[in-house]
């Protein structure tokens, strides 16, 4: 029987008056790639290329799509929006073969956020293969009336033992009282137009680094046993390019070895509207694996609360806009209760 076999969500905002308020440099694709990430931690590598199906408006997807996330081509299908759209997609997924997933993203209008106008930024990521058990939804086993997928997924996040859990640090009862919030779409606004003169990044150049940038992936030299992040096609150990092996490090295995704080008129201009939007940002110097390091601006953090020696993860988030697209990369944030650091 093919079901959900596994299922992971993501609402952003840590303090209790932001929970479900994503920040300055989230949107739509970057929750999305929380939720898959944090889905896919939790299941074996799919054998063959990832088919996603999106629920609504994931906008904005940056022209790479999610395959430098993956390492492998992603074939996208695009779903009708809000909850009918998400159990439309499980649906037609469940007529299919081979594992698939469905990225569905509930988006915060921009502008201030009231009381009448509740902060509800979730994303979830559902997983559909094929079941021995046949206990979660199909279209072959029927369901009871006014059932949706979501709540398909819960019960069967609720009833798989905790060691199958996907790690987890939303609440799915939060998710779920937002009810028609899971309407899909996001009136994200429009990359700024102005371009960065004082470092500017052709595009090809950025996608070269996207490996690394987004996956984490380094080279790991079998000649010498160095590890080289990010990937430049060469051991920074012993300068061969002849026994480089593609490892991907753990995004929550990170310890700061080095911290400074940019200041206003400190950073890069291509970094001028995040200043002039929400002030100076951290950048940490990270030990991404024993003897290997990169650098990283701190997200979700304010001055002081991040402190040498601090293990951090790392998520993707917005960096800045070249060429009217949004251009993403990994930043570091603090290791806390509930992130659910594998070992
Ligand atoms: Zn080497």
């Amino acid at each position: 029987v093919r079901g959900i076999v596994a299922a992971a969500a993501y609402l952003p905002g840590r303090s209790p008056d932001r929970v479900g308020v994503r920040a300055p440099d989230e949107d739509g694709f970057t929750m999305a790639v929380e939720a898959l990430e944090r889905l896919l931690e939790g299941v074996p590598p799919p054998a063959r290329e990832l088919p996603l199906q999106v629920v609504g408006d994931l906008d904005p997807v940056p022209p790479e799509g999610f395959s430098p996330l993956l390492g492998s081509p992603v074939g996208l299908l695009r779903a009708p929006g809000g909850g009918a759209g998400l159990r439309e997609a499980v649906i037609a997924a469940a007529a299919r073969d081979g594992p698939e997933v469905i990225l569905a993203v509930s988006s915060r209008p921009a502008g201030p956020v009231t009381a009448a106008h509740a902060p509800r930024d979730a994303a979830a990521a559902i997983l559909l293969g094929d079941r021995a058990d046949g206990s979660v939804f199909s279209p072959e086993t029927g369901r009871p009336p006014g059932a949706t997928a979501l709540e398909e997924a819960v019960g069967w996040y609720r009833a798989v033992p905790e060691a199958l859990h996907p790690s987890w640090l939303g609440d799915w009862d939060a998710a779920l009282r937002a009810g028609a919030g899971w309407a899909a779409g996001s009136s994200d606004p429009s990359p700024p137009a102005r371009v960065a003169e004082g470092a500017y990044w052709p595009r090809p150049t950025y996608q070269e680094g996207l490996p690394s940038r987004w996956r984490l992936t380094a080279e790991r030299c079998t000649h010498c046993q160095r590890t080289s992040f990010p990937s430049r096609g060469q051991c920074r150990g012993c300068g061969r390019r002849d026994a480089l092996t593609p490892v991907r490090l753990d995004r929550r295995g990170g310890r700061v070895i080095a911290l400074t704080w940019i200041g206003p008129g400190g950073q890069p201009t291509e970094f001028d509207p995040q200043v002039e939007g929400t002030g100076g940002y951290g950048v940490a110097i990270v030990e991404v694996a024993p003897g290997t390091f990169g650098t990283f601006q701190l997200a979700d953090v304010v001055r002081g609360e991040v402190s040498l020696g601090d293990p951090v993860r790392t998520s993707l988030r917005r960096l800045y806009a070249q060429e009217g697209a949004w251009r993403y990369g990994r930043k570091a944030s603090p290791l806390r209760p509930g992130d659910g650091r594998r070992s």
